[in-house]
């Protein structure tokens, strides 16, 4: 490895919470919500909940059997330039895993090439990672590629119009707050979905009242995971959490759908 590549790798790592400090997604607790208009979002509503998993982290391989386990299918953001090579880090899955899961119906999106704070970035750089992401991602799930995850959830008015010239829909992710539900009642961009970023501080009774009032008020829950494994700290949940959420999601008879199919008609 290049010593410009492992300094990106790491930078990379450091940036997604994997090593190192906490990640700086966890700034987004105290950013002020977004104006949104009132108008619901196509896709909106009678109860969905989306399961999102952001990094194509190895973990996530398991995660996407138990939502087999359920018939169910998730949306994975998938950064295109970080999957496991023999030149990169083995916490992510690898080109081939990452075919499997859009082979058994999972979602295969983009979380841009290199995972950089997309705010950052000149007008060229940031088509290079919009466009670029598109092409690869396309290219290894064989399927359209429509969505985008923001890198720790930035953006702005220039990002979003350039999402917008490529992708369907840019999901946001958001700490949980009180006025949480309040944003994702309102959501009226889809460019600037609001997603709960589900932590190790996250409370399995937590995500199952979201699951609740989505069912309740006709709502989109849209969540977002990381690692999924044992002893969770940082952006990590359990395998058991996991599975009890699930477990809570079927007996409620929740509808479960990917970005994909909730966007399918647009
Ligand atoms: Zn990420």
């Amino acid at each position: 490895m290049s010593p410009l590549r492992a300094l990106l790798l790491a930078a990379a790592l450091s940036a997604c919470g994997l090593v190192g400090e906490p990640s700086p997604e966890i700034r987004l607790q105290t950013v002020a919500p977004q104006p949104t208009a009132r108008a619901p979002v196509p896709g909106s509503g009678a109860g969905v909940i989306v399961f999102t998993f952001d990094d194509a982290l190895l973990s996530q391989l398991d995660a996407a059997r138990l939502l087999e386990d359920h018939g169910y299918r998730g949306t994975f953001y998938v950064a295109a330039g970080q999957l496991r090579s023999r030149y990169s880090y083995v916490s992510y899955a690898s080109e081939s895993e990452v075919r499997s899961l859009a082979r058994r119906g999972h979602d295969v999106q983009s979380h841009t090439v290199t995972h950089t704070d997309l705010v950052t970035l000149t007008a060229e750089e940031l088509d290079k990672e919009l466009r670029g992401a598109k092409a690869i991602i396309e290219g290894l799930s064989g399927k359209p590629a429509g969505h985008l995850a923001y890198p720790y959830g930035a953006h702005d008015d220039r990002v979003v119009a350039a999402v917008r010239g490529v992708y369907q829909t840019g999901r946001a992710s958001s700490a949980d707050h009180p006025r949480f539900w309040q944003e994702v009642l309102e959501a009226g961009d889809r460019f600037r979905l609001p997603a709960l970023v589900v932590t190790a501080t996250t409370s399995l009774s937590q995500v199952e009242r979201y699951v609740d009032l989505a069912l309740q008020d006709d709502a989109r829950l849209i969540l977002v995971f990381h690692n999924i494994r044992e002893n969770p700290a940082g952006y990590d949940w359990s395998p058991q959490q996991l599975a009890a959420l699930l477990a809570h999601v079927a007996r409620r008879d929740a509808r479960v759908r990917t970005m994909s199919e909730l966007f399918a008609s647009d």
